[in-house]
């Protein structure tokens, strides 16, 4: 049987990208025919010739597209507007025009589908943020969107080759989880029960046996507790999934659904726990400006012109580590009007994590050593006794980007600790037994993967950085 060429049958492979066309045209040959498909952004010209701006969503860049008003129908031309996807056959030529190095001059146009310039919501002219939010199905083919995402695709990928580059396992923590005791935040619940009907045992509780999973069980907040045990068979791992916050808080930096990344190291102290996030925060930052240039300088002269030179000033610069104790005496000695007063004991706001960054040391800063009551259970205690090893890494406009700690190892301090705040000890039995069976030093910390988003790109609203968010009232697309 002879094996047909993919290629020979399969007509749409003909489509060359945008990308390329305008990267690397020698590589198509100037004055050769070549087939591009994408959505048209605007279409110009006068009584002989329009110029349509062709994207195909591989690079912010459209590509010119010259038609002589004599070669095609008219009707067929009608259908070519703004918004509407064609494929386009044509010669490569060199361009006359300013900021462009190559155009295709068409000899065949196919229309797959037009866009009623009367209702289509896309036109030329610049729509708000808040706008495009409301049509989040189509926000995609704005050039802003289609930078971000661009650029959120790249850190993905950064992200695992980092990891993956330094013998890092990844690995997949379940996304239902039957422990709430996380403490990271409010949970959604996860059930098939009937919840107009719900059973009750006798003492009127709700009665979870009879619940899928026979017992109660939420969505995760957090990969970290799972993540641990594969460090302590693995050594290095990472988990990069999504995680739930059914907190209400409406702010530019929180989401009900975000995505984070947490990698867990045993023999980490807390030091190379802050040595491996700073690395791992500037090499994805450098990162982005290697690969993902013209998508920044766009956003950069959209939305925010120090934005190149930020990315660079924190590749550059070593973060600034202080304890917790000495921030809050810094805070207290600034004489500043906070709207949430500081005090040592108080967990530390935005405005507080902001203005020691770009204020105080106008760099990013780690803070380490936090009271243990403001921070989880599983942080390992230092010998003053009120404080443990936790790490917040803090970002201009960002605030906290990175939460992290050394974890209590020893089996007798964790369980006096899980009993001291009341956490049901017989949830966590599996939790505790890796601190009973060859138990290590270990550390890990989260990032959140749309805060980071939000660095790089110098977006100012979460919601911009994710394709779909999900916050409190909004679940729409
Ligand atoms: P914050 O104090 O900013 O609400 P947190 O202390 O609750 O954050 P952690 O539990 O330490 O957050 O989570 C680790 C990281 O996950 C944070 O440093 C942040 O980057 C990110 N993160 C936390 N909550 C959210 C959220 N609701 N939306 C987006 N990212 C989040
Ligand atoms: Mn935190």
């Amino acid at each position: 049987m002879q094996i047909p060429n993919y290629k020979d049958f399969m007509s749409e492979s003909k489509r060359i990208k945008i990308l390329e066309l305008l990267k690397t045209p020698e590589k198509t040959g100037i004055g050769n025919n070549v087939t591009i498909k994408g959505w048209v952004r605007t279409k110009r010209g006068n009584k002989n010739v329009a110029f349509i701006a062709l994207n195909d969503g591989s690079t912010i860049h459209s590509i010119q597209v010259v038609v002589d008003l004599a070669n095609f129908d008219e009707e067929l031309l009608k259908l070519v507007n703004t918004g509407a996807c064609i494929s386009v056959e044509g010669t490569l030529v060199e361009s006359p025009g300013a900021g462009q190095s190559v155009e295709v001059h068409a000899t065949q146009i196919h229309v797959y589908g037009s866009a009623d310039p009367e209702v289509y919501p896309l036109q030329k002219k610049g729509h708000t943020l808040e706008f495009l939010r409301e049509i989040a199905h189509l926000r995609p083919r704005t050039n802003t969107f289609g930078a971000v995402l661009r650029i959120r695709h790249n850190m993905a990928f950064a992200i695992h080759k980092y990891f993956n580059d330094k013998g890092f396992y990844y690995i997949h923590t379940p996304i239902i989880t039957g422990s709430d005791a996380e403490g990271a935040g409010a949970m959604f619940r996860v059930t098939t029960l009937d919840i107009t009907n719900l059973p009750k045992t006798e003492t009127g509780d709700i009665d979870y046996s009879q619940d899928f999973f026979g017992k109660s069980t939420n969505l995760t907040v957090s990969g970290q507790l799972n993540g641990e045990l594969a460090a302590l068979a693995l050594s290095e791992i990472y988990t990069f999934g999504p995680t739930f916050r059914a907190e209400n808080s409406n702010t530019p930096r929180h989401l009900a659904e975000f995505w984070m990344i947490e990698p867990e190291m045993a023999f980490y102290d807390i030091t190379d726990n802050m040595d491996l996030a700073e690395d791992f925060l500037k090499y994805l930052i450098r990162y982005a400006l290697d690969n993902c240039y013209d998508d920044l300088e766009f956003l950069q002269k959209m939305y925010d012109n120090e934005l190149l030179e930020r990315l660079n000033f924190v590749t550059n610069n070593d973060f600034e580590r202080l304890t917790y104790t000495r921030a809050v005496e810094m805070l207290m000695a600034s004489g500043q009007a906070f709207e949430f007063p500081v005090s040592w004991g108080v967990d530390l706001q935005s405005e507080h994590e902001r203005y020691l960054v770009e204020k105080v040391f106008k760099k990013p800063v780690i803070l380490t050593d936090y009271p243990k009551e403001i921070k989880a259970f599983y942080m390992k205690q230092n010998e003053d006794g009120t404080t443990v090893r936790a790490m917040d890494v803090l970002f201009p406009r960002i605030g906290e980007i990175i939460g992290g700690s050394q974890r209590e190892e020893d089996y007798e301090k964790l369980v006096a600790r899980i009993h001291e705040l009341h956490i049901p000890e017989k949830d966590m039995w599996w939790y505790l037994e890796t601190r009973k069976f060859g138990t290590a030093p270990h550390a890990g910390f989260g990032l959140g993967f749309e805060r980071l988003i939000l660095f790089v790109t110098g977006m100012a609203n979460i919601r911009d950085v994710i394709p779909f968010p999900r916050t409190p009232q909004s679940a729409e697309f």
